[in-house]
């Protein structure tokens, strides 16, 4: 699609102005109704930060599905599993919220009606005694204001992933992770001179495969050393494999040299406050990182790109570094500091199987190789 920003004029300006003032973020000026200006730009941004996008103050592709997305409130149209095209919507993420809050799985509150927010749905018609047909209308709707919560604490994703984590066993032996080394093929990532951030995160990616291997655990990669496959064929996969984990890897680059350090990536749409295994692996892997290596803390941040929307199993990203910053692109071209980079990721995903009160200090724990 053709980038929508400050300037343009025209019905898709004018839609883009229509959405944000519907969610009160810009006043609503009949004179200005088909501009993209300035004030239209900062609320987009404001937007952007609020959904977990990354902040241009432009209409590409992401934010033109969040835009469009965040034009259903719930009760605007019956809400069902559609098979030709997934209805997607802010509507369904508030009723996949309301199900999660009444204890149903509707899985990941993403906004999108799939088979799980169907049987979500299907089950709470069943015990509530409405009409069973897995639809979103009338009925339904007022069952579902109607009802107090049956899981307090507003973090219900939270409670059901670490339920699902608990049952599953503090070992690392037997778990499934997939390792998402980012880019490859034709687009090399980020790039300053030999050094591509492809090569970089695939290099991490095998020394990490290699570590899981060591403890048991099943590691699949998402791509070869050469291969490129898109966001949407990883997530697939990932999905195929039935992963109990997903990292995917990435290093960054700024035009400023001195931007540095590292941050970590989990689902979170700015819809809801749950917190996710997602959410507490993203704190651990970064903790473990800026402890063992003394980069720069950039923190964990809630985004909605595709491989943390499009998987079902918990997902972190992580940018590793600049490219463009001298310091970090010293230790990016290191072996020796994607080693520990490596054992890092290791620990963090061992941390998280672990129950807290054996949870040794960052830094110090180091895992026996099996066998
Ligand atoms: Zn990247």
């Amino acid at each position: 699609m053709r980038l929508i920003r400050r300037g343009d004029t025209g019905p898709a300006a004018a839609d883009v102005r229509s959405v944000l003032v519907t969610l009160g973020l810009l006043p609503d000026r009949p004179e200005a109704a088909g501009a993209f200006d300035a004030e239209c730009e900062t609320a987009l941004r404001t937007f952007q930060q609020r959904r977990g996008l990354i902040v241009d103050g432009l209409v590409g592709p992401d934010t033109f599905r969040a835009l469009t997305a965040a034009r259903w409130r719930l009760g605007d149209r019956v809400l069902f599993r559609s098979l030709s095209a997934p209805i997607v919507g802010d509507d369904v993420a508030v009723l996949q919220q309301r199900l999660l809050e009444l204890g149903y799985d509707a899985g990941r509150p993403d906004g999108i009606f799939g088979v799980r927010t169907e049987r979500a749905l299907f089950a709470f018609q069943r015990e509530t005694g409405i009409s069973l047909d897995g639809t979103c209308g009338p009925a339904t709707l007022r069952a579902l204001h109607q009802l107090g919560r049956k899981v307090v604490g507003g973090r219900p994703q939270f409670m059901r992933e670490s339920e699902i984590l608990h049952h599953r066993g503090p070992a690392l032996l037997g778990k499934r992770i997939v390792v998402d080394p980012g880019h490859g093929g034709d687009d090399p990532g980020h790039v300053y001179n030999a050094l591509t951030e492809a090569r970089v995160v695939w290099d991490l990616a095998a020394r990490l495969e290699g570590r899981l291997g060591a403890v048991g655990v099943h590691a699949d990669l998402t791509r070869g050393p050469d291969s490129g496959p898109s966001e949407v064929q990883r997530a697939e996969f990932a999905n195929a494999t039935g992963a109990d984990l997903l990292v995917s890897l990435h290093v960054d680059a700024n035009s400023n040299p001195d931007a540095s350090g590292v941050a970590t990536y989990h689902f979170g749409s700015g819809l809801d406050d749950s917190s996710t295994v997602g959410e507490r692996l993203a704190g651990l892997v970064l903790r473990e990182i800026v402890s063992r290596t003394g980069m720069v803390n950039c923190h964990t941040h809630g985004k909605t790109w595709e491989m943390l929307r499009l998987t079902r199993m918990p997902a972190v990203q992580l940018d590793l570094g600049y490219l463009t910053s001298p310091a970090d692109r010293g230790r990016l071209a290191d072996p020796g500091f994607r080693d520990v980079v490596a054992e890092a990721l290791l620990v963090s995903i061992q941390r998280l199987y672990l129950a807290s009160d054996i949870d040794p200090p960052t830094g110090t724990m180091r895992i026996p190789v099996a066998g």
